[in-house]
């Protein structure tokens, strides 16, 4: 059989694997039965990141007496916020849309994916009619949806997830978030910079991140005016009138508060989307994280793969799942994969923005690595004071050979930031590689460059 291979899922797993499975000459069926670009494009990071901005302009706007500027009167046209998204949005699809029709060896295709056996995909067309596809490979991208709680009242009206808070045009007065996971302080911080009183009830707060970064966040988050409770978890919420009441306790001590919101917003997790896909049918492997796969991604069946949020890596991240996708289609056409999967960035874009690569002080104490920390503050970083961002810093930690480790960082532009720490991972350069490396002034960059010198002893502004 010629290397025909099916992939399932348009999204940043999918579409990305199509396109490398392309290049590399294959012929590819791609297969969605929604918009392209998934989640991502779709109801996840572009949406939320075009609210974001406007978060961070209003931000700037509370605090513009800080610059001496005087502003009267500015409010939000929830409607005009909705049209700049839905643009964004659409002009991203209809680019990507263009992108894989240029490719003549990929054949998209709308309509509802299932397996019938390990060489053969059956598609439910947007016309009602069926289409059988017999391939090589199948590369399942199908990705994630939020998973409700199990708290009671959690079917009431005004109870939502992230996909329905960002179809709304109206800012809810106050907004309950539920998770202190990324999406929900990501979500309490936006609704918070666009007018809302935000309420944040974290079981934990950001729980992947270094313990200094997460401690830090919460009286940040706090002094900004989100109502922050951590170690709480919602028990209850009651309809009263056109109002929520949220009935939460204390993990650890036996208390309990009640806050009260026009919305909930349930942001507990989200589960990889398995159903309708028949993977029981053909032996497929999966549990409630998701499909079980090996190191190079491949379920228990020889030659289907599974990329992404559907997976049981853990990792539900678009950059992850799309280079994911490149790697398996590179082990599919017989490639060796050059892509470090080992260290990815992982960015929460709240105010001020938490980022952080490699390990957590945590992971190195674990794993008994003899690691050092330096720590630079943005308070003595020039541009930081310039942009009116002092707070948080930039933690760099090296393991004893002078290898860096981890990079976390708490404050302005941190995901940009990230990356100069994840090229010096994922390259496994030494505090000197990046102390030969002139950075710019005034940059916050340089509060990364400090901060490794800092290793050593050699940082020159602390
Ligand atoms: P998805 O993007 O979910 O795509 C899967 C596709 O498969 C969907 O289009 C779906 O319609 C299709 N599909 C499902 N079943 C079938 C079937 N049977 N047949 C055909 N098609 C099917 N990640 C970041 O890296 N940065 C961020 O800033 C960020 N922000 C986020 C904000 C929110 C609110 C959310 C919810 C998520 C965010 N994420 C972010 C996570 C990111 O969106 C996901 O990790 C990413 O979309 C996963 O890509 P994927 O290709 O695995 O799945």
């Amino acid at each position: 059989m010629q290397k025909n291979i099916a992939v399932i899922g348009a999204g940043p797993g999918g579409y990305v694997a199509a396109i490398r499975g392309a290049q590399l000459g294959a012929n590819v069926y791609l297969i969605e039965n929604r918009e392209v670009g998934g989640t991502c494009l779709n109801r996840g990071c572009i949406p939320t990141k075009t609210y974001f901005r406007n978060a961070e302009i209003m931000t700037t706007l509370k605090n513009s007496e800080e610059f001496g500027i005087s502003v009267d009167n500015y409010q939000l046209d929830g409607k005009k916020l909705q049209n700049r998204k839905n643009e964004i949005v659409g002009q991203l699809v209809g680019g990507i849309e263009k992108l894989i029709e240029s490719y003549k060896n990929i054949e998209f295709i709308n309509g509802k994916a299932n397996l019938k056996d390990k060489n053969t995909v059956s598609v439910k067309l947007c016309s009602g009619e069926e289409r059988e596809i017999k391939v090589y490979n199948i590369v399942i991208a199908t990705g994630s949806k939020p998973t409700m709680t199990e708290t009671k009242g959690i079917e009431l009206e005004g109870v939502i997830t992230s996909d329905e808070l960002l179809s709304m045009e109206e800012i809810p007065e106050t907004l309950i978030v539920v998770g202190g996971g990324v999406i929900g302080v990501e979500f309490a911080s936006i609704y918070n910079g666009l007018g809302s009183h935000v309420i944040l009830l974290a079981s934990r707060m950001l729980k992947n991140a270094d313990k200094e970064v997460q401690k830090r966040i919460t009286p940040l988050l706090k002094r900004q005016g989100i109502e922050t409770y951590v170690d709480i978890r919602a028990k209850e919420i009651i309809k009263e009138g056109d109002k929520l009441r949220v009935i939460a306790k204390y993990k650890t001590k036996d208390k309990e508060i009640e806050v009260v919101g026009d919305k909930v917003l349930v942001a507990s997790g989200r589960g990889p989307v398995v159903e309708d896909l028949n993977l029981d049918g053909v032996g497929i492997e999966y549990g409630h994280k998701g499909i079980h796969v090996n190191e190079d991604f491949e379920t228990n069946i020889d030659g289907i793969y599974a990329i992404g949020d559907v997976n049981d890596v853990g990792v539900q991240l678009a950059h992850v799942a799309s280079n994911q996708g490149v790697y398996v289609m590179e082990k599919i056409m017989g490639i060796e994969p050059v892509i470090n999967l080992d260290v990815w960035p992982n960015c929460v874009f709240c105010i001020p923005e938490v980022a952080h690569v490699g390990m957590t002080e945590e992971e190195a104490k674990e794993k008994n690595i003899d690691y050092k920390v330096s720590k630079f503050l943005f308070g003595a970083n020039g541009k930081a004071l310039t942009l009116g961002e002092p707070d948080g810093f930039v933690k760099v930690m090296a393991d004893e050979k002078n290898k860096i480790i981890g990079v976390h960082i708490i404050g302005p532009h941190a995901n940009d930031l990230i990356h100069e720490g994840a090229l010096a991972i994922s390259n496994e350069l030494k505090v000197e590689n990046i102390a030969k490396t002139i950075h710019a002034h005034p940059t916050l960059s340089e509060a990364f460059y400090e901060a490794t010198l800092g290793l050593e002893g050699q940082a020159i502004h602390m």
